[in-house]
């Protein structure tokens, strides 16, 4: 059965709203407007959803009594952590008939163990605070995003987040052992193991992770913790040209191996962007050049090494010819001020009028002939426009932003959205990449997801939905 076959969602009754409420209480229960508008406005505005009501359950159990009632009723509910995505995934839709359940509530640490490397977290923690927890016990959690303040570890999983770590230490999904998890119908699924290995059959929590909450709740998982490193070294490399990125990269992992942390790269505009717009940052080389590469490598001791092994790297990389000059950060606040040039270039992009954004991934040896391919298709639809292709060179992952042209109105420019986006995803979609690299789809692109995954891989995702959520009430019209 697909989605098309199920009987419509309701509305909330009146009294369904007020068995809803007893549930949380009243001072969970937001009914008011001003109060709600935190979990219906989105980060760049680009949804405001309305409800009748957000629900912030204590624990798993409230969750669960929530989700048994809505299904039973019919009514759409939609899942939401730290509302910091980037596809609108965790807002409800403007017809205002959806509930909104929000995990932030759910924050115990309910174990640590350095000793095995694990901890269990429940969803509502921000990814800060899990980070923080794992480094008192003297250990790790490498998850790391720009959004990690106030996004939250149920919104983490759910979306499959990335971010800088990806290179070392895997995605979301890698971080996971176990997860508690309720289902529509309000049963929970209990899945906090802290196992490696378990050959039982279909991994459910895999599908869990990544399903933007269409399958079921996440309300709490154990995550992989791991050795805290004594040491890292950073470097700002400049280059003539990104197709050199691709060798440096090369050499670093034949040199440091899994010690490389991070290999970030970074056009000159980006730099010209956060220079202009943020305050306190500075040119990283007396001279500018076109393209920069931040690269970080770590060590397990405090004994000099990630320092002597990006002196090799670097040293190997001049005598290629691979790099115009690098910098090695002599401090850590040299180092924060190298980040820092990274980290701010979607705050920087902002005063620059009308963005448009993609976030996709290709084989990582044809990285630099997307952004070649795509400038050229960018500048044919709309001449001017500057784009400022940046990311995770190691993941592939592209954030293929443009910046609006100078002299041309933003909304202008952001009429192009449609086929600005349509020209870089078909282009994303013949050289073999992804459409949607680390944000997943929400609302924003399920309409390319029906264009480019296969037919077959859609009718079992529906499937798969059908199975989990059979009356369609977790976050409908989100992802499929
Ligand atoms: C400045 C900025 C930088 C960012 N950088 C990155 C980056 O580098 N890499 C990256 O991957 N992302 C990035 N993001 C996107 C965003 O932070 C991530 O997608 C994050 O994982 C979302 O977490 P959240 O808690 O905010 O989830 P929300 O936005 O609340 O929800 C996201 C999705 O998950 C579902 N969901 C939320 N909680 C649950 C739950 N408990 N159970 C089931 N489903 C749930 C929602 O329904 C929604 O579909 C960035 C965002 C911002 C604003």
């Amino acid at each position: 059965m697909t989605q098309h076959h199920r009987p419509p969602l309701a509305a909330p009754t009146p009294e369904l709203i007020a068995r809803l409420t007893e549930i949380v209480g009243p001072e969970h229960a937001l009914t008011d407007p001003d109060q709600q508008l935190p979990y219906l406005r989105e980060w760049r505005d680009l949804y405001i959803g309305r409800t009748p009501l957000v629900l912030r359950p204590a624990n798993t159990e409230q969750v669960s009594r929530i989700l048994a009632l809505c299904n039973e009723a019919r009514v759409g509910v939609v899942p939401q952590a730290g509302n910091t995505g980037l596809v609108g995934g965790q807002v409800p839709f403007e017809s205002g008939n959806e509930i909104v359940l929000s995990v932030s509530r759910l924050k115990q640490i309910r174990e640590i163990n350095p000793a095995a490397y694990s901890m269990t977290v429940e969803a509502g923690l921000t990814l800060a605070e899990c980070r923080a927890a794992a480094e008192r016990a003297d250990r790790l959690f490498p998850l790391s995003l720009p959004s990690e303040g106030t996004c939250q570890i149920g919104g983490n999983l759910a979306t499959n987040a990335g971010g800088v770590g990806v290179l070392a230490y895997g995605n979301a999904r890698q971080l996971v052992l176990g997860l508690e998890v309720v289902l529509a119908d309000g049963r929970i699924v209990p899945g906090l193991k802290a196992l490696k290995k378990d050959n039982t059959g279909y991994d459910l929590k895999d599908l869990f992770i990544g399903s933007e909450g269409t399958l079921g709740v996440i309300t709490a998982a154990v995550l992989k913790l791991f050795p805290r490193p004594a040491e890292s070294a950073t470097a700002m490399v400049a280059l003539a040209e990104i197709s050199h990125a691709l060798d440096l990269f090369s050499l670093a992992q034949e040199t440091a191996g899994r010690s490389v942390t991070a290999f970030e790269f970074i056009p000159r505009i980006c730099i010209d962007f956060v220079l202009r717009n943020i305050p306190g940052t500075r040119e990283p080389f007396p001279k500018t050049y076109p393209w920069y590469v931040l690269i970080e490598i770590s060590g397990a001791k405090a004994d000099g090494q990630a320092a002597r092994e990006m002196e090799d790297v670097l040293g190997q990389a001049a005598e290629r010819g691979l790099l115009l000059d690098a910098v090695l950060a002599g401090s850590l606040s040299q180092a924060r001020d190298l980040w820092r040039l990274r980290e701010s270039v979607s705050e920087a992009q902002k005063p620059e009028g009308g963005n448009i954004k993609h976030d996709v991934s290709v084989p990582i040896a044809k990285i630099a002939e997307f952004i070649e391919r795509a400038d050229r298709i960018v500048e044919s639809i709309c001449p001017g426009a500057r784009p400022l292709p940046l990311g995770h060179f190691g993941d592939g992952n592209i954030h293929y932003n443009i910046a609006q042209p100078v002299d041309m109105g933003k909304e202008r420019f952001l009429e192009l959205w449609e086929p600005i986006t349509t020209a870089v995803h078909e282009l994303v979609a013949e050289m073999g990449g992804s459409i949607s690299a680390e944000h997943g789809i929400g609302r924003m692109k399920r309409k390319d997801l029906e264009r480019y995954k296969s037919a077959v891989e859609l009718e079992l995702m529906r499937r798969i939905k059908a199975a989990f959520d059979p009356n369609g009430i977790l976050n409908p019209g989100k992802l499929l």
